[in-house]
């Protein structure tokens, strides 16, 4: 299935309607196109049938789970795995491998970490994949356990469901967890109650009822084993299809608790940049921007401030009661008591606003003519009324913002895409 899109022309001209990939964000990756009104021919349909059938993965879900019983029988001398073709390879098949790179040996604690094993897959328009640094994540599972939770659906959080299965076996540990992601190398490692083949752009199972149910008895929360939903998806993604699967999780979760869940919404943490803010607040009103940066393995740019390079900009949106997420003070954050909530050291409470401001963690300063707390680096333009950098230009630009449409400013500078 794909998602419905609209091209918005210029000027007054409608927009037209069609269906296009929702897991690639780029034409090389996926060309599938299809105006909505568009009558396809049984040539074409045929066409697609078939080029899907040779796209699909070696192995089923099912025929993996088998296979990885064979391989943990193996000795160790036995066990390999083709880096090229990201599989583990069982004997009678390394002939066919035979000018590939392999690794050999793989022990049962590499099998425990596939997220070590699988390279990233980095692309930015399709899986963005970026990985949890240890100690993000340890954070995360520590922040859920202490918040009395038993139950994790990871949405395309691999390396959050690798640390809690790979605790599964230890007795006094008893937090479970159901990954979802689009991720299929996964299906290698983990069975059909631990992995679904899933696309959190448009909600789709690709094993059809059977995931669907696997995903609904996992939210059902016998003897009071709490549930939680912790995704971080591509940060390139629509936020609009992003929020509506996730309703559509929150809303299996409701079916399965009845009047218990009455005015009640599934808890969750949403993991995305800051300058999102105001988007996912316009689909979650109940959430609220937590000033914990997650930090990553593979990405430069996104690592701990407090180790000279860059600050993350990626946060944690919650609907859970901002005083309960306790963020470490070793890490530098601090608990501000007028607004109930951790805070970055450097995050200052504006007397005036009446909150600790800062997004970004740096400190910011109120400007009185904006009514409102901005970056530090900013100063107040008089010709464009409001705060920017100095090196800004002052040209209005005629055009319609791509964002809201309204005129006077560009997507980037889009009042409804950040509130900063
Ligand atoms: N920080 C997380 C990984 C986040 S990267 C961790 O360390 O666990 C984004 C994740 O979303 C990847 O695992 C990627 O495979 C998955 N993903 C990307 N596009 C997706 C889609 N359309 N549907 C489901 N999962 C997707
Ligand atoms: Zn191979
Ligand atoms: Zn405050
Ligand atoms: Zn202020
Ligand atoms: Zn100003």
């Amino acid at each position: 299935p794909a998602l419905l899109f609209v091209k918005t022309g210029t000027g007054n001209e409608g927009g037209r309607r069609f269906y296009a990939c929702s897991a690639c964000r780029d034409r090389k990756e996926c060309n599938f196109f299809q105006w909505e009104d568009e009558k396809v021919s049984q040539t074409r349909l045929a066409a697609r049938e078939e080029y899907n059938r040779k796209h699909q993965p070696s192995f089923t879900h099912r025929q993996n789970v088998e296979r990885y019983k064979n391989f943990v029988q193996l000795p160790l001398s036995k066990r390999r795995f083709c880096q090229e073709c990201q599989q583990l390879l069982l004997p009678a098949e390394w002939e066919k491998h035979s000018d590939h790179q392999f690794l050999c040996g793989i022990s049962t604690a590499q099998l425990k970490s596939p997220s070590q094993l699988l390279y990233p897959l980095e692309n930015k328009k399709t899986t963005a994949q970026y990985l949890f640094a240890d100690r993000s994540c340890q954070f995360l599972l520590n922040l859920l356990i202490d918040l009395g939770f038993r139950r994790v659906l990871c949405v395309g959080t691999p390396r959050l469901h690798e640390l809690i299965q790979s605790k599964a076996s230890q007795e006094d540990f008893r937090v479970r967890s159901l990954l979802l992601d689009i991720d299929f190398r996964y299906s290698q490692f983990y069975t059909e109650d631990e992995f679904c083949h899933y696309n959190m752009f448009n909600h789709y199972f690709f094993d059809g009822e059977a995931a669907h149910e696997t995903c609904r008895k996992f939210l059902y929360e016998d003897n009071g084993e709490r549930v939680i939903m912790i995704t971080d998806p591509p940060f390139g993604g629509l936020v609009e299809a992003l929020a509506s699967s996730f309703k559509k999780l929150m809303a299996m979760w409701k079916e399965t608790g009845k009047e218990d869940h009455n005015n009640k919404e599934m808890p969750m943490f949403w993991i995305f940049p800051y300058f999102f803010e105001s988007r996912i607040l316009d689909f979650f009103p109940s959430f609220n921007m937590m000033d914990y940066q997650v930090d990553y393995d593979n990405h430069s740019l996104y690592k701990h401030g407090k180790t000279g390079r860059r600050q993350s900009p990626v946060r944690i949106f919650t609907n859970v009661t901002p005083s309960m997420i306790v963020l470490p003070v070793e890490e530098g954050y601090r608990f501000c008591t007028i607004c109930q909530r951790y805070v970055s050291s450097d995050n200052q409470h504006c007397e005036i606003c009446n909150s600790c401001t800062s997004k970004d963690g740096r400190q910011w300063k109120h400007c009185v003519l904006c009514k409102k707390c901005v970056k530090p680096s900013w100063f107040h333009c008089s010709s464009c009324n409001c705060c920017a950098l100095q090196t800004h230009s002052c040209e209005k630009t005629d055009a319609g913002c791509f964002v809201c449409g309204k005129a006077g400013h560009k997507r980037s500078t889009c009042p409804s895409l950040s509130r900063t």
